[in-house]
């Protein structure tokens, strides 16, 4: 295939659709670093990379003084070979934050043009195992939220046909949790998922003890009960819950889903395209994960995602949070509850360019 002729990359600050807030932070803005590509044979690729706040421009940084430089004329179509060069271009800032959210952002606008080079869907191109993927909601369950204002968010996507709602727990005491998790169960009854995520604010111990508390409410998942680098401590707490315990969002690597997976520390997997370095490596830790059969839910994204969890076998759920709208045309299909994939050649991204330019920082 054709040559890489251009490489850029920018950043642009998102605002945020709707005031968003978990144990231990507010999603302030979506930092969002684009990276653009250009062949020789007149092909385009966009990709993208985010952070909820800080650290965008180190991002930004890494791409323009390290990695695109490296892509001028590299064939596009390899894209195994140039995720393995960059990669390895950056041993001495790796596994870390910055450099995986570089390489994604690398990673995703190359497989933009290979999809387009190839006319396919991102869906299709990476597996197309089906197009619709069940859809559940985390927009109604923030930790600033009243109960009464969970209760009419559950059940208002319960009426749009939606399979589960993820509600934030993290309350200063565990009978605060429990009433807001039971007052949600007792309203749309047994049969829509509801999910929970601590965002790695516990102690062992602590989860432990919410674990058993909310055992009779039927959960779905326990997400990020505990922080991401004590691998040890979910091994434990799988063991003591019948709730499945989900993790993924705040993992940099495929390798580190491998411990997480051969130690039974991870019943749910929430691998995020951005965060892990791409779809190369999103597309490793699916596969993974289906060997040891688990299903892949992904963190955030829904836009990108919707199209790799349609890709896999064990794509399980998409998770709405809308944020790009203001940033893009088309919206994400919605059908009796299933998002359904773009068709579009591409990532199936319509970015509205001036609507990113008024959004420039760097
Ligand atoms: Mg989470």
């Amino acid at each position: 295939m054709a040559k890489i002729v251009e490489a850029t990359a920018y950043l642009a600050d998102i605002e945020v659709e709707t005031l968003r807030t978990d144990a231990v932070q507010s999603f302030l803005k979506q930092e969002t670093v684009f990276v653009d590509l250009v062949t020789d044979d007149g092909g385009t690729g966009t990709g993208y990379s985010y952070t909820i706040g800080t650290g965008g421009r180190s991002v930004l940084a890494m791409l323009r003084e390290h990695l695109l430089p490296r892509l001028i004329g590299a064939d596009a179509s390899r894209t195994e070979r140039i995720w393995y060069d960059l990669y390895a271009s950056t041993r001495a800032t790796t596994v870390g934050a910055v450099t995986s959210l570089a390489l994604a952002a690398a990673d995703t606008a190359l497989w933009d043009l290979r999809c387009k080079h190839a006319g396919e869907p991102l869906w299709r191109l990476a597996g197309g195992f089906r197009r619709e993927v069940p859809l559940y909601d985390t927009e109604g369950g923030w930790l600033h939220l009243s109960t009464d204002e969970l209760v009419r968010g559950a059940l208002a996507s319960r009426a749009a046909g939606w399979r589960g709602v993820k509600l934030k727990v993290g309350k200063e005491l565990l009978h605060q949790d429990v009433e807001r998790l039971r007052a949600v169960r007792e309203a749309v009854g047994p049969g829509l998922d509801i999910m929970v995520d601590a965002n790695q604010s516990m102690t062992y111990a602590e989860a432990k003890r919410r674990a058993a508390a909310f055992e009779p409410l039927g959960l779905a998942w326990f997400e990020e009960p505990l922080p991401a680098d004590d691998v040890a401590g979910h091994v434990e707490l799988a063991r003591s819950t019948s709730i499945p315990v989900a993790v993924g969002e705040s993992l940099y690597s495929a390798g580190q889903f491998r411990d997480y997976l051969h130690r039974g520390a991870a019943n749910i997997v929430q691998v995020d395209v951005a965060r892990v370095g791409g779809i190369t490596p999103w597309l490793k830790v699916a596969h993974l994960a289906e060997t040891f059969n688990v299903d892949v839910c992904p963190h955030f994204l829904m836009e990108l995602h919707v199209s790799l969890v349609a890709a896999v076998p064990n794509g399980r759920y998409v998770e709405h949070i809308p944020q790009l709208r203001a940033v893009t045309h088309g919206r994400l299909e919605i059908e009796n509850g299933d998002a359904l994939a773009p068709e579009i050649p591409g990532l199936g991204i319509v970015w509205n360019t001036d609507a990113i330019d008024d959004r420039r920082k760097a």
